[in-house]
């Protein structure tokens, strides 16, 4: 069986450009093929006060995962490519915020259109219609796209968003 998936590259440690690039060399050899990426947008840090700006990147696989194994697959790009959990939360916890600084994440915005709710998966992702950084570059791939849950495409919620 054959999915769609969308995924959200996002990062600000590092060399931005070259981390998606790997990532979606990654993606290809071991998630499926990558049949569409927007370009690379840059926005200023959410949630949290840091100086590097935010880099983000929307991507379209077609892929034979499970959503969970998807996630299984992510996470471990997200490791490998230098991503340090155990870092972030030290930082956490001493600065309070929930985000921090951080070289790759790998979110999955969309899984075919399905609507998953386990204790590790919320898809489609929770807040992506509350953030512009989602939305931009999902609205050069997909504008047409209808959220399943909220009944409104990729255009219509980025509309809302900037109303
Ligand atoms: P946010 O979800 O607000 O963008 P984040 O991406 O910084 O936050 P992470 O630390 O990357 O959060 O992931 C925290 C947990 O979110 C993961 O361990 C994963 O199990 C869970 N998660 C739930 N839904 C999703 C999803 N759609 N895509 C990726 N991770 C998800
Ligand atoms: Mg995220
Ligand atoms: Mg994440």
């Amino acid at each position: 069986m054959r999915h769609r998936a969308t995924l959200l590259l996002g990062g600000n440690k590092g060399n931005m450009p070259a981390t998606f690039l790997r990532t979606l060399e990654l993606l290809a050899e071991r998630v499926g093929e990558v049949v569409a990426s927007s370009q690379i947008y840059r926005s200023e840090a959410w949630g949290f006060d840091c100086e590097e700006e935010f880099s983000n990147q929307a991507v379209e696989v077609i892929t034979p995962l499970e959503p969970e194994a998807l996630l299984d697959a992510t996470q471990s790009i997200e490791q490998e490519l230098g991503r340090n959990r155990t870092q972030e939360l030290e930082q956490k916890s001493l600065s309070g915020v929930r985000y921090c600084s951080r070289t790759i994440d790998i979110d999955i915005m969309f899984y075919d259109d399905e609507v998953i709710s386990t204790p590790r998966l919320t898809v489609p992702h929770q807040l992506m219609h509350l953030r512009e950084f989602a939305l931009e570059p999902l609205l050069e791939l997909e504008p047409q796209r209808v959220h399943p849950q909220l009944g409104l495409s990729i255009k219509e919620l980025y509309e809302n968003l900037k109303r």
